[in-house]
């Protein structure tokens, strides 16, 4: 029995077939680029607004409409020079779905990208892939020379009198990248810091002109949303959740069996935990639970029966993120697990505004303390303080706002944890009680 149907698995039904679907052949014989050669029959405003109609939200962890943003670019004859890029630079800790399409199905980015471009009258493309996706790179490569070769790229693409190319640019490594402003000045050569918006880039990103950066898994929603309709897509999601579509969930850290699955937008973390990722290893409770990556508020085990979508995820006080769970265990501690997590953000700050560079690494130290009971009184309020000072609106990019989440949520749910790290506190030993 098909494991994948292409009736609810709009992303990886094409891997039911038991191996990537890496050629352009293999990729043709399964109904691709059939999409495209649809959209290429319509007028660019109707793709938008089929996309629309989708309801489709991004998959980069914001989930802001998809067709919403394209709808901001300035169309028309006179609109000149205009960009497209797919965010690839996946490097959120515990998050590798992007990675699994990329090295599974690279012709299906290539088609989707092409559609959006018509969408938006885009001139060029750039995929912004992360440098350590070696494999990736390799078989994105031979799948854009492929797509060059029988005309779904270059010039005057299928007779349309449109011309579109689309290149591989690979990032030297920094999670800064994944903002999309950042990103741009990767591209272009400059050092990777945040721009200040407005002006946003559908207005004036890519060397100053308008463009859509989307991220992988959400391109690789629109060949079927095409070919399938608005409705179609919108009721894949099956009523749990006010979004439509499917998602690519998945889980990590100490369960039976980490992965990724394809389903229903809005399938809760229970499902995920228990159903598809076979529970918690033997012997071990769950604890606490990020639901979509290093910079998403923690979230308890009472949480499991919410629905995963964006605005279910946020009411819990959380965020939906990559939707890829990482969970911790009833023999972990908190403070040294945030304290990891925090460690990561302040190594990949950027360093362009002050609360960022200089609060993640003292946040660090203070935890480091606490960790080994030699927190001072007073440096749990400092924390909190912290959470504030590098909360949203104090800073250029949301990297710091995303770093402090795991720590206001583990202070939130767990102080005593805090608290006994306090030199003269309660119990300065504390980290032991697992060993
Ligand atoms: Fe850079 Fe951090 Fe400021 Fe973002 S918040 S611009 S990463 S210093």
């Amino acid at each position: 029995m098909s494991q994948r149907p292409r009736d609810t698995h709009p992303l990886t039904w094409r891997l039911d077939h038991g191996a990537p679907v890496l050629g352009i052949d293999a990729h043709e014989a399964l109904d691709g680029y059939a999409a495209l050669r649809k959209a290429l029959g319509m007028e660019p405003a109707a793709v938008t607004q089929a996309v629309k109609d989708s309801n489709l939200r991004g998959r980069g962890g914001a989930g802001f409409p998809t067709g919403v943003k394209w709808s901001l670019v300035p169309m028309g004859p006179d609109a000149g020079a205009k960009y497209l890029l797919c965010n690839a630079d996946e490097m959120e800790p515990g998050t590798f779905k992007d990675r699994m399409l990329l090295e599974q199905l690279p012709h299906q980015l290539i088609e989707s990208m092409v559609i959006a471009a018509w969408a938006i009258q885009a001139t060029r493309g750039y995929i912004f892939l992360r440098g350590e996706y070696v494999l990736a790179a390799e078989r994105l490569q031979r799948a854009l020379a492929e797509a060059r070769d029988s005309g779904y790229l270059g010039e005057n693409i299928r007779g349309t009198g449109w011309s579109f190319d689309l290149f591989l640019h690979t990032g030297a490594g920094r999670y800064i990248c994944g903002e999309e402003t950042a990103l741009i000045n990767s591209l272009e050569g400059r050092r990777a810091n945040p721009r200040a918006k407005p002006p946003f880039p559908q207005i004036a990103g890519a060397w100053g002109r308008p463009t859509i950066v989307n991220n992988v898994e959400t391109f690789y929603n629109l060949p079927e949303i095409l070919l399938q309709g608005a409705d179609w897509y919108k009721g894949l999601s099956l009523g749990r959740s006010t979004d439509g579509g499917t998602k690519i969930y998945g889980a990590s850290g100490r369960v039976k069996r980490p992965g990724l699955w394809e389903l229903p937008m809005g399938t809760t973390g229970r499902e995920i935990l228990e159903q598809h990722a076979g529970g918690m290893q033997d012997g071990l409770k769950l604890k606490a639970w990020l639901p979509g990556g290093a910079s998403t508020d923690f979230l308890l085990p009472e949480h499991l029966d919410l629905a995963m979508d964006y605005d279910t995820i946020a009411k819990a006080r959380s965020r939906l993120g990559t939707g890829l769970l990482a969970v911790v265990d009833h023999t972990q501690d908190i403070v040294p697990a945030v304290r990891n997590l925090l460690e990561f953000f302040a190594r990949e700050s950027c360093g362009w505004c002050t609360p960022c560079r200089d609060g993640l690494p003292w946040s660090v130290k203070l935890l480091r303390a606490i960790e080994h009971g030699e927190g001072q009184p007073g440096d749990i309020e400092r924390l909190e303080r912290l959470t504030v000072q590098l909360g949203p609106g104090k800073t250029y990019c949301a990297l710091a706002p995303g770093a402090v989440e795991p720590l206001q949520s583990a202070l939130r749910f767990f102080r005593a944890e805090f608290e006994r790290g306090i030199k003269g506190g309660a119990q300065g030993a504390v980290r032991k009680e697992h060993a």
